[in-house]
């Protein structure tokens, strides 16, 4: 069926195959770490049809698999607050999306959390998912540094991660200013911002994700 398709040629990967019918719907969830992020896409997909991927939980679960071959070097990228390589995100991502829709072909609204963060992951969303996704806008949870800094030192006391201490902390922050603001603001020329104030309570904040939800679809 396939092949006749699309004749001899190689058969494309499902993602491909798949966005034929349905292409998945992205929002990008984007902020300092410790906006609230992971809380406020818990919180959606309790209450709206989307599936929440992580980027630094996609990296987590590669650096932790047994045999994998980039676990080391996320694990030093992680450590150091730096920005893993696009290739291996956008791969997590990508599988992610398909595994996804390959269970359910009625799940294909994601919320991409912290991604793109960089030029560079920009480059490669737009090269490897060039008409395959789209992109319908960013979610920017807007919070100032020093409450960023307290709550992950507070999720640092159970959470375990490597990076929840004052120096990653710091070293983040500046990662977040400097790569990351700079792809927000280029969203925001293009009006696909929506911003929410996420220095306030959960339940605050998620009123205003309500409402954009609400009115995007
Ligand atoms: P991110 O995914 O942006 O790094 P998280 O959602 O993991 O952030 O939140 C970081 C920490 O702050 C967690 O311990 C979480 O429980 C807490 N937190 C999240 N949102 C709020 C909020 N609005 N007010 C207070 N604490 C919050
Ligand atoms: P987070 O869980 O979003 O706070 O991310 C934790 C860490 O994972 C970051 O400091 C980066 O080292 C890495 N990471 C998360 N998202 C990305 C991404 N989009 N590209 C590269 N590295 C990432």
């Amino acid at each position: 069926m396939l092949s006749r398709l699309f004749g001899s040629q190689r058969v494309p990967s499902f993602l491909y195959r798949v966005s034929l019918i349905m292409k998945p719907q992205v929002v990008f969830v984007l902020g300092g770490p410790g906006a609230g992020k992971g809380t406020q896409c818990s919180k959606i997909v309790e209450g709206y049809n989307y599936t929440h991927l992580s980027a630094g939980d996609l990296l987590r679960a590669e650096r932790a698999r047994e045999g994998s071959e980039c676990g080391q070097l996320i694990a030093n990228y992680i450590k150091e607050g730096k920005i893993v390589p696009v290739e291996i995100t956008i791969n997590l991502l990508k599988q992610a999306m398909e595994e996804t829709m390959q269970k359910d072909e009625k799940k294909f609204r994601f919320l991409i959390d912290g991604f793109p963060r960089n030029e560079d992951n920009l480059q490669g969303w737009n090269t490897v998912m060039d008409g395959k996704a789209d992109v319908k806008f960013v979610l920017f949870f807007d919070c100032g540094e020093e409450v960023c800094i307290d709550r992950c030192l507070e999720r640092g006391k159970s959470s375990g991660r490597t990076d929840d201490n004052r120096e990653s902390l710091e070293k983040r922050i500046q990662t977040y200013l400097q790569s990351t603001r700079p792809i927000i603001e280029l969203y925001e020329t293009h009006g696909k911002v929506r911003t929410v104030d996420a220095s306030r309570s959960v339940d605050e904040v998620f009123a205003d994700v309500k409402a954009i939800l609400d009115k995007e679809g």
